[in-house]
């Protein structure tokens, strides 16, 4: 049976900083290599699910940090280029020394001995009206006794310059309430942030419009998926991210060539068939 139209936080920031980096992604699947920086993240993330495995006594600093580095060799085994990362035993050193940061900060911010959450790596659907298939996965989520709903997201990196208002960040969790919302028919009371680089928490406490708001920019954004589907175009957005875009020699704006759509990946992946292709 074929999967419906699905859309993710991630993949709607990726439509949004470029779509022709999107469509490589969505449509192509074409295989990226691992970076440091996102494995680590994954790592971590591991490393703090299972935490909460343990008895509630036993979830220390000295007993996350123990688990890093089998949970690293754990993940080689899974997927040997992983094993590519590093350039040599020093840097993968460091690269693990900036994990067990990342888990001092996690208990600077929070103390797991005193949380049983409710789901941890939760996967969520919800079929929007009209619309796609939102789905995501949600780090933690606690339920207080009286049924209030916590979303709880960890990153690995720094809290974003407030400069910039975290938008992308902001439309991550609402993304989530409004899923949550839907779900559960009870909106989450809180959705937090936690940035383990530098110990930086986000804290939206989502209302109705917070709600309306972010369903109308996911209608928006598919709306705009689905207009370049159709067309069988999708545009470069040349940005300062471009530096860290796998895609560089496909793209028409570093002298790449851009290749043929295939017109069935494209209605696999939107539901729309491309009339130019
Ligand atoms: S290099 Fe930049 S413009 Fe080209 S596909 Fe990647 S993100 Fe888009």
């Amino acid at each position: 049976m074929p999967r419906p139209p699905a859309l993710s936080p991630s993949r709607a920031g990726d439509f949004q900083q470029c779509p022709l980096m999107f469509r490589y992604r969505t449509v192509d699947r074409l295989p990226e290599r691992p970076s440091p920086a996102a494995t680590l993240g994954t790592l971590v993330h591991a490393v703090l699910e299972r935490l909460y495995d343990l008895p509630a006594r036993e979830r220390t600093v000295d007993s996350a940090h123990a688990r890093l580095e089998p949970q690293w060799r754990e993940m080689v085994a899974k997927q040997p280029d992983l094993a590519e990362l590093h350039a040599d035993e020093a840097a993968e050193q460091a690269w693990l020394a900036d994990g067990r940061q990342r888990l001092a900060t996690y208990f600077e911010l929070e103390n797991p001995q005193r949380l049983e959450p409710a789901a941890r790596e939760e996967f969520i659907e919800l079929q929007l009206e009209d619309g796609p298939l939102l789905r995501g996965i949600i780090d933690r989520i606690d339920i207080a006794p009286d049924g209030s709903i916590r979303i709880v997201d960890y990153k690995t990196g720094k809290t974003p310059d407030p400069r910039y208002g975290a938008k992308k960040e902001r439309f991550q969790m609402r993304f989530y309430a409004l899923v949550i919302e839907r779900i559960r028919q009870r909106r989450p009371a809180l959705l937090q942030l936690l940035f383990l680089k530098d110990g930086g928490r986000l804290e939206i406490r989502p209302t109705g419009d917070d709600i309306a708001q972010v369903e109308h920019e996911i209608r928006e954004i598919w709306n705009e998926i689905t207009a370049a589907a159709s067309a069988g175009r999708f545009r470069t957005r040349k940005s300062a991210l471009c530096g860290w875009c796998s895609f560089q020699d496909r793209c028409p704006e570093f002298g790449g060539v851009e290749p043929p759509l295939d017109p069935d990946a494209v209605e696999r992946a939107f539901g729309v068939r491309p009339v130019t292709a």
